[in-house]
């Protein structure tokens, strides 16, 4: 296959769509561990053996939209919707600086209401000052010399306006998914007042405003291809994404997506062996797009994601193994962890501070504490490649 096994290790590469794809459905055993070792290899070139933590919390799970696949989308009507208030917000943020985790995501459903924007503007300007307080105390530095927590949203779609006072009032990181690089697949996947092209807009509003902006992909959702995915690659690429978030597609019930997934993927599992081989599939497909995307980006900060997790125990390891240098241990507080369920077995995932560490410790990596982990602005990393 193309070489892969004489390729210089830490050269990134210029797939095309038929490379991807071929290289997304392979069956050859070899050609598969060539292209986690090669990703591994761009992952050890730009960040050695670092992982950087990110310390999430899902501060709400009130949302206005109706995703098909979401298991908090404004139509299920089993959910308790909350929004944590302000003080548990900021304590979660304590408990991440701490942790040593250097940056807190922000994230929940998506509300467009200019209270909820002036209330972020407020707890964002909260946690900076809290948390450049807590910096000062541990490492005995003056208050000026201080940059506290790195401030990352994923709060949807808002407008550029919004954007733009986020910003100011602190945060520099946005998480937006585009979910799909195919606007028809993108169609299936939502109601018709949901556009792939607004969404797309938002990401180079937020690249033009200074974010570094992240985005990514649902991986295995129905309806979906293999060339879709290999398009959602170049998609990534073309974008210059400084962090990308992507992972499995996972079973909802209660969801339009889910109740599909259930009456075709679901009619093929019977029983216990066939859900095991169903999630070996999903975990496969998402680490080869992983490595994937890895050859070829290159430098960016790509995150094994939590919904991995729910597949498999062991999932992120071999994920951090095959591309992926970032991992986002969840703070939300239990008693709203399990509102905040998108999609089955989420609330079990792993995120306990000392496991983390072993889990990382054991693949030979080291995870990274009190730094930020800035990727490089996006020209830099193409002329580094
Ligand atoms: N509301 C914001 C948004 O949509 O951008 C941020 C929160 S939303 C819950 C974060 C991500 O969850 C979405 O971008 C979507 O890809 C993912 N998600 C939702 N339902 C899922 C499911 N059933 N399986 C896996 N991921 C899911
Ligand atoms: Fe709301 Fe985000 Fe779920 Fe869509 S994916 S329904 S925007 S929380």
């Amino acid at each position: 296959f193309l070489g892969l096994s004489t390729l210089k290790p830490g050269e990134v590469l210029k797939l095309n769509r038929n490379e991807l794809q071929a290289l997304i459905t392979t069956k050859d055993k070899n050609v598969i561990q060539a292209m986690y070792n090669h990703a591994e290899s761009i992952s050890r070139r730009y960040f050695d053996n670092k992982v950087y933590l990110r310390g999430i919390v899902e501060f709400s799970n009130e949302c206005e939209k109706n995703c098909k696949y979401c298991g908090v989308r404004r139509s299920v009507k089993n959910v308790k919707r909350y929004c944590m208030s302000k003080e548990d917000i900021l304590y979660c943020s304590d408990v991440i600086y701490n942790n040593g985790y250097g940056t807190m995501m922000l994230q929940s459903g998506e509300i467009t209401n200019p209270k909820r924007i002036d209330w972020l503007e407020d707890l964002i300007k909260s946690i900076k000052i809290r948390s450049r307080k807590l910096e000062s105390k541990r490492f005995n530095r003056p208050l000026s010399e201080c940059k506290g927590l790195q401030i990352a949203l994923s709060v949807g779609e808002l407008s550029s306006e919004y954007y733009q006072r986020l910003y100011d009032a602190g945060a520099r990181r946005y998480l937006l998914r585009i979910e799909t690089s195919n606007p028809k697949l993108y169609a299936k996947l939502h109601p018709k007042d949901h556009h792939w092209e607004v969404r797309h807009q938002c990401l180079l509003d937020l690249k033009r405003i200074g974010y570094q902006t992240g985005t990514g992909i649902l991986i295995g959702v129905p309806y979906q291809t293999s060339w879709d995915l290999a398009d959602d690659i170049l998609y990534l690429d073309k974008l210059g994404a400084d962090m990308i978030g992507m992972g499995p597609y996972v079973y909802q019930p209660h969801t339009p997506i889910g109740n599909y997934w259930k009456w075709t993927t679901g009619r093929k599992i019977k029983n216990e062996k066939d859900q095991e081989d169903y999630n070996n599939y999903l975990i496969d497909l998402t680490i080869r797009v992983y490595a994937l995307t890895r050859i070829v980006v290159g430098m960016a900060n790509i995150a094994a994601t939590t919904a991995l997790e729910a597949l498999s125990s062991t999932a992120r390891e071999k994920a951090l193994q095959s591309g992926c240098n970032l991992v986002m241990p969840i703070i939300t507080p239990d008693e709203y962890r399990k509102e905040y369920a998108l999609y089955t077995g989420k609330s079990e995932v792993v995120s306990h501070r000392e496991k983390l560490v072993k889990l990382i410790n054991k693949i030979n990596k080291e995870p990274i504490f009190f730094e930020w982990g800035d990727p490089l602005p996006h020209t830099l990393r193409h002329q580094n490649n």
